[in-house]
């Protein structure tokens, strides 16, 4: 197969001349629709793997990376790989950790009487952020799905009963406002029921700096619903 070696701004083939063409007649530059390179289509392929990344920014992606040192390229290759390596779940709230207990786990100042249950270990990091928890958090890595055959036994829900003991006395649910969510709140709710624990969920509501003509009507009901006095 011929390999054409011009590479568009587009991170594209361009090689000029069809198939056929008039000896003295203008070439014309035509796509043909191919990287020029198996290993560059290769990286393309597995960058476009990724959640939120197209075909386009992968492309983009490739190419800025093409364009770097070796050196800047093998910090990157050898930081994802000791990532993988070495990146854990936690033995008790199972967010991700290079020890076998993470650090909000191990700390002598969070509450341990309180447990906040999310989905992902960007939620319970969301949460963080707020500066306003001081409990210690569970993460699921996802959320029952019965559509897409996701039980209990996907999900570490399992783990959250085994580490209710009598220490605990709240769990928050802090689930995202899907159907997937919804169902999942419902089924811990129903299994830590018969256990002496207060369980809580986080409000919804209407999100700071938007208008309520924008917010939909699931969210509005779910905001007056959760109304507090002023
Ligand atoms: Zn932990």
């Amino acid at each position: 197969m011929r390999r054409p070696s011009t590479i568009d701004a587009r991170g594209c083939c361009t090689i000029y001349g069809g198939p056929t063409f008039e000896p003295n007649s203008i070439p014309k530059p035509y796509f043909c629709g191919m990287l020029p390179s198996d290993s560059i289509e290769q990286v393309v392929e597995l960058f476009s793997t990724l959640p939120t990344i197209g075909k386009k920014t992968a492309r983009r992606l490739t190419f800025h990376l093409l364009r770097r040192p070796i050196e800047e390229v093998e910090k990157f290759a050898a930081a994802m790989r000791f990532m993988r390596e070495n990146v854990r779940e936690c033995e008790q709230c199972h967010t991700f950790t290079d020890k076998d207990v993470c650090g909000i786990c191990s700390s002598t100042k969070r509450n341990p009487y309180v447990i906040c249950v999310v989905e992902q270990p960007s939620d319970a990091m969301a949460v963080e952020r707020t500066g306003d928890f001081s409990g210690r958090y569970h993460i699921l890595h996802g959320a029952l799905s019965p559509v897409d055959g996701i039980g209990p036994a996907d999900i570490r829900v399992q783990e959250l009963v085994a580490r209710l003991n009598s220490e605990v006395t709240e769990l928050i649910l802090a689930l995202n406002p899907t159907v997937e969510g919804e169902v999942t709140t419902q089924y811990i709710a129903k299994m830590v029921g018969p256990l002496n624990i207060k369980i809580s969920r986080i409000a919804r509501g209407v999100p700071m700096g938007s208008d309520l003509e924008f917010a939909d009507d699931a969210t509005l009901a779910r905001a007056l619903e959760g109304r507090t006095p002023v």
